[in-house]
């Protein structure tokens, strides 16, 4: 049975001061413990301390981006073996808003992914079409051309230690979220796509669904067969919210 992730990645957002408000307000409400892995996943000059915050908590610490090379002269990066060095367990590589607006090719968010994944981080690869994509019927060729260039470089035995997540541009920070059964509908392909490599490792993956996932929404998203969490933006700068969305990812028994 997968284990379902729930992953809160606070984009550009925060301070120490609202950063150590979110935690103090996510430890107070949060249960015991819960049905799916938990993760957050600040900016990057705050892991260390959210991580402090964090420790022994049920939440683990992740990094929204990775440099791809390990070391050397290149001004402003970061390496997987420094985020793992700071205490990051997952490292969110490709999300559509670095696509997009720092132009990362499938080459190198691959790249990214096998640093990532060879430090011993585990990548949640974001994948995902824009609204042009989807409407001329494209969705599926974009989403298994980002996919096969990770599985290519890496193999489809890296997944055995990663994540993806389904995140369709349009439904990012948009309010507009995939209906249920879009999501289930790319999930179930994607997982079908890994299958064609390696049909065990297929049925163990953990595929989120990323766009516009809010507490009232969560649950029908989530029960949806080959929905297996979520990755959140906006809703998981409320501790509430984050905790309501937690809560709906459990899998039916
Ligand atoms: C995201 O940035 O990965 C995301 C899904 O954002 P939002 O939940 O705000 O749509």
């Amino acid at each position: 049975m997968r284990r379902p992730i729930v992953a809160g990645n606070w984009k550009m957002h925060g301070s120490r001061a609202e950063n150590a408000r979110l935690v103090e307000e996510l430890l107070a409400q949060a249960p015991a413990s819960a049905a799916a892995d938990c993760v957050v996943c600040p900016p990057l000059v705050y892991l260390q301390e959210v991580g402090r915050l964090l420790r022994d908590s049920l939440f683990v610490l992740g990094a929204q981006d990775v440099c791809a090379d390990t070391q050397g002269a290149f001004t402003g990066e970061v390496s997987a073996a420094m985020l793992k060095d700071v205490g990051c367990v997952y490292v969110i590589v490709g999300h559509s808003e670095r696509r997009l607006l720092y132009r990362e090719s499938d080459q190198l968010v691959a790249r990214k992914f096998a640093a990532a994944h060879s430090k011993g981080l585990i990548p949640i690869l974001c994948v995902g079409e824009q609204l042009a994509d989807r409407e001329a019927g494209r969705t599926r060729e974009i989403v298994a051309r980002q996919l096969d260039v990770v599985l290519e470089l890496c193999g489809a035995g890296t997944l055995e230690r990663a994540v993806i997540a389904y995140e369709p541009v349009w439904a990012i920070g948009t309010g507009r979220n995939a209906t249920p059964e879009q999501a289930q509908d790319v999930h179930s392909f994607i997982r079908g796509r890994i299958a064609t490599r390696d049909a065990k490792i297929a049925a163990a993956t953990r595929i989120l669904y990323g766009g516009s996932v809010k507490a009232g929404n969560a649950a029908e998203l989530f029960n949806m067969p080959d929905v297996d969490g979520g990755l959140i933006g906006g809703a998981s700068l409320k501790a509430d919210e984050f905790l309501t969305i937690l809560a709906a990812a459990r899998r039916a028994e």
